[in-house]
């Protein structure tokens, strides 16, 4: 049950790609003294693929964090299809169902199967039923390429096949986006692509990603839109054709000139 019939919407027609869905206005965050998030005004539309890169520090994760309420901001603001974050309890809960998120270590439940991993969050936060959450499950897992290691522990997976898991397990809780942070980063080089590909596929297919990584190829194949962050501030967003063939500061000729 989502909450679309309490989401507001004027338009019955292309509601799906196009409107604003992740909705960042002057938002601020410290660590301490560290200003980490400096007026970062940000907006992704439903169906858009939106690459953000930029170099170790400059607040990547910290804002992907954010978007999620895994950190919590001084100011501004955040909305998800037009609605605050919740501050807690069981809408923090949805939200967090709403935004799925990939982080750059696995994250999965050591000691339940692979089955069991995608399944948890269906039926305790989306009050699915276990044979409906099953089937469910393993149309994902057959998705990403792990359908025949369902009975394992993710310890008997490879980095490659439990990331996919993990993607599969996001995707359970029918997520409105989609947030991967260094995604691969962990992995070896020979897992990279497989995950790459998982998402390359999510993103042709329609959802709303927001993905910091490395991979230029990713963001050159897959982005709508790629974002540069420098020292916690937004310092250019552009198409990819125009972002690496033509970056505008000296901070992204540097970022590509190292990176590419
Ligand atoms: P990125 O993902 O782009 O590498 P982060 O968002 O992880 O950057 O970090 C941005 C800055 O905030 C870095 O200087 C980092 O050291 C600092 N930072 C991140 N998390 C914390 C934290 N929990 N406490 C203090 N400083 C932090
Ligand atoms: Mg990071």
């Amino acid at each position: 049950p989502s909450d679309a019939a309490s989401a507001p919407r004027e338009q019955s027609i292309n509601v799906a790609r196009g409107e604003p869905l992740v909705v960042l206005q002057d938002v601020q965050k410290h660590f301490g003294p560290l200003h980490v998030l400096k007026d970062i005004d940000l907006t992704v539309h439903h169906g858009e693929v939106v690459v953000v890169i930029g170099p170790s520090g400059s607040g990547k994760s910290t804002l992907c964090r954010a978007i999620n309420r895994l950190e919590t901001i001084e100011s501004g603001s955040i909305t998800i299809d037009g609605k605050p974050l919740p501050e807690e309890g069981q809408e923090l809960a949805r939200l967090r169902a709403d935004v799925g998120m990939v982080f750059q270590s696995f994250n999965l439940f050591a000691h339940k199967t692979i089955l069991e991993n995608v399944t948890l969050g269906p039926i305790k936060v989306r009050k699915q039923g276990k044979a409906a959450a099953e089937k469910r499950a393993m149309e994902l897992l057959e998705r990403v390429g792990v359908a025949h290691q369902a009975s394992k522990y993710p310890a008997q997976l490879s980095g490659g096949q439990q990331q996919r898991v993990a993607i599969a397990r996001s995707l359970a809780m029918e997520p409105k986006v989609m947030l991967f942070d260094e995604p691969t980063s962990a992995l070896d080089p020979e897992m990279i692509n497989e995950v790459l590909d998982v998402m390359t596929a999510l993103a042709k297919e329609g959802m709303t990603m927001i993905v910091v990584t490395h991979e230029m190829g990713f963001a050159r194949r897959a982005a709508d839109r790629v974002v540069f962050m420098s020292d916690g501030q937004i310092l250019e967003e552009n198409v990819p054709e125009e972002f690496f063939t033509n970056p505008q500061t000296d901070r992204a000729k540097d970022f590509l000139g190292k990176i590419l």
